[in-house]
């Protein structure tokens, strides 16, 4: 078994796309690099999108030409839709292309075959079953199964009692090599504090109306559903560009709608005497913009999740922050960080 990791730019410390020899079958799991050139996808089989942050799946519009022709890309149906969104956002305004060569990135797109959590799937002599990651609407990880078992967790959340926000996966299930994704393992709980910044920041600054820009449309959608958990005396409004990603997760079964109290723009009828409104059109007049979200597992989750496996798999990590490695290396000696280079498992 091989696999190579690739970063998501050069001076980037995680690898967001690995691509697999695994027993005869060469797959990509995620396609978000964008050091990814025609090479590298001329022999791929399978393409697995673990969900929908550009950083995953990116590198499948910029080569799109590059494909196999029996390449077959599979991904969760609100990952699917969800890019989908974003891809046709891109190709209304792209201008350098073609009315042929969009229908051809349109017809990639469309053509992502929807899978769903705990149902096993054969891909050629293997057997693939997608489990939930926890990490952001319809984010998913993968299981392999042939001769020997992997995991690729792809990124990775574990909020205790937030379904929505937590992993999940079949602990009577053998592993022999857990491939965990490139997630930033700050030392603290990083998803904790980013949530208490805003909210600290909305309560101490007092503004009657707090404006909150946030580029991925994902994530402005998960703001203003733990905003308006916590804000019971201000409403909650998402900005008119937000309720084509909001359809689809609502249509996915996610309870995004909490208590009514998130509300489209355009119900903006009458002057409400405290507001938070949350957009992706523009930073402008932005109390709060996203500069260093993410919605990850925290290094606590990630020991515990090696912890389970560490005694018979081989844990690979997708990612090269050195502060952190002497922390890992103490703990778990079966483990190899995956940089630059090609790794061969026997
Ligand atoms: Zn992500």
């Amino acid at each position: 078994m091989e696999i190579i990791p690739y970063q998501f730019t050069l001076d980037d410390k995680k690898v967001t796309t690995y691509k697999l020899n695994f027993e005869g079958y060469k797959i990509m799991l995620d396609c978000g690099s964008n050091l990814l050139k025609r090479e590298d996808f001329m022999d791929v089989d399978y393409i697995f999108i673990s969900h929908a942050h550009l950083d995953h799946w990116i590198g499948l519009y910029e080569n799109y030409k590059h494909l196999k022709k029996d390449c077959k890309i599979f991904a969760t149906l609100t990952t699917k839709k969800l890019i989908n969104a974003i891809v046709n956002d891109f190709l209304n305004g792209e201008t350098n292309l073609s009315s042929h060569e969009k229908k051809q990135i349109r017809s990639i797109f469309m053509n992502i075959k929807e899978k769903y959590f705990e149902e096993p799937f054969a891909c050629g002599e293997l057997v693939f079953t997608l489990y939930p990651a926890g990490h952001m609407f319809g984010a998913s990880m993968l299981y392999i199964e042939g001769k020997r078992t992997f995991l690729y967790t792809g990124d990775m959340d574990y909020v205790k009692g937030n379904k929505v926000r937590s992993y999940y996966f079949d602990a009577s299930k053998r592993i022999d090599i857990l491939l965990i994704d490139g997630t930033k393992l700050y030392t603290d709980s990083f998803k904790k504090t980013w949530i208490s910044e805003i909210k600290k920041d909305i309560r101490e600054r007092k503004f009657k109306n707090y404006r909150i820009y946030v580029k991925d449309k994902t994530k402005a959608v998960f703001y203003a559903f733990e905003l308006a958990k916590e804000f019971d005396d201000r409403k909650i409004f998402y900005e008119g560009d937000l309720s084509n990603v909001n359809n689809i997760l609502y249509e996915q079964g996610y309870d995004i709608y909490e208590k009514n109290r998130i509300l489209s723009i355009k119900m903006m009828k009458s002057k409400y005497p405290r507001t938070i409104s949350i957009t992706s059109k523009s930073q402008e007049k932005a109390k709060y913009c996203e500069t260093k979200l993410g919605l990850h597992i925290s290094s606590d989750d990630i020991h515990e999740f090696i912890y389970q496996y560490a005694r018979r798999a081989k844990v690979l990590i997708g990612h090269f922050d050195l502060d952190y490695y002497d922390k890992l290396s103490n703990d778990f000696k079966n483990f190899h960080f995956l940089q630059k280079e090609k790794v061969k498992i026997s």
